[in-house]
């Protein structure tokens, strides 16, 4: 079976729609999202109905999630996060605030457990570190957790070095236990601008990340019709 993972869209459209297409074209059988489909980003209710509509999917709730339908509190966004979700807030369908809110903060399926920063700390953690992974292991619950938040494309459990490139598939043993991270797709912060998602065929164990050209001026362009922080518009072109 074919996973397609990835997460942190943040109302990113164009980057959106390079992602699914990817994702489309290699067979997804399945597709697992690690939160936040909106703030920061111009297409919140866009990205939100292209979202809920795959089919199968296995989603779990973000911290910009929770703020944007006024589940968690902004005071300690950066200025920047605080405005871009206060005009989310604004713009998001009621319909849509519903769905978001009625997300779970983790997912426990058979083979995978979904959250947005980890097992331990299911919102909010930035999981970064080796030492993380490490203090977060009596808490996993499955082969595979998938996790976002940080926006860097990272996988825990395969030895000390723990950066996942786009040209470097990795073997996932059976019954090992992993931490994995496919980057951002709307917001990447690893110095590389591209669009990122991963693939997992079940059968091989093999874990593929893909990084997608799209077309950041569009989205930038967008974000500044809407008067959306010049830093957030600035950043997708750095990816950091
Ligand atoms: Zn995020």
């Amino acid at each position: 079976m074919i996973y397609g993972i990835f997460s942190d869209v943040h109302g990113n459209l164009e980057a959106l729609n390079a992602v699914l297409g990817l994702l489309r074209e290699k067979n997804t059988a399945h597709y697992l999202y690690a939160g936040d489909i909106v703030g920061y980003g111009p297409n919140p209710n866009e990205c939100v109905d292209a979202i809920r509509n795959l089919s199968p999917l296995s989603i779990c709730a973000g911290n910009h999630d929770r703020a944007a339908c006024g589940l968690k509190e902004v005071t300690w966004f950066n200025e920047y996060a605080r405005k871009a979700i206060q005009w989310t807030s604004k713009v998001l369908t009621q319909d849509h605030q519903i769905y978001l809110s009625e997300l779970s903060k983790t997912v426990q399926l058979p083979d995978f457990t979904i959250v947005h920063g980890s097992p331990r700390d299911p919102l909010d953690e930035y999981l970064l570190m080796r030492d993380q992974y490490e203090e977060n292991i009596p808490h996993l619950k499955a082969d595979i957790t998938v996790v976002g938040h940080t926006h860097v494309p990272l996988i825990f459990g395969c030895g000390p070095k723990y950066a996942l490139k786009d040209s470097a598939p990795v073997l996932l043993e059976p019954g090992k236990r992993y931490i994995l991270n496919p980057g951002s797709c709307g917001q990447p912060r690893d110095s590389n601008n591209k669009a990122s998602c991963a693939l997992f065929d079940s059968e091989n164990r093999r874990l593929e990340l893909f990084r997608l050209e799209y077309d950041i001026i569009k989205t930038q362009e967008k974000m500044r019709g809407f008067k959306l922080p010049a830093y957030l518009i600035d950043r997708l072109s750095w990816g950091n």
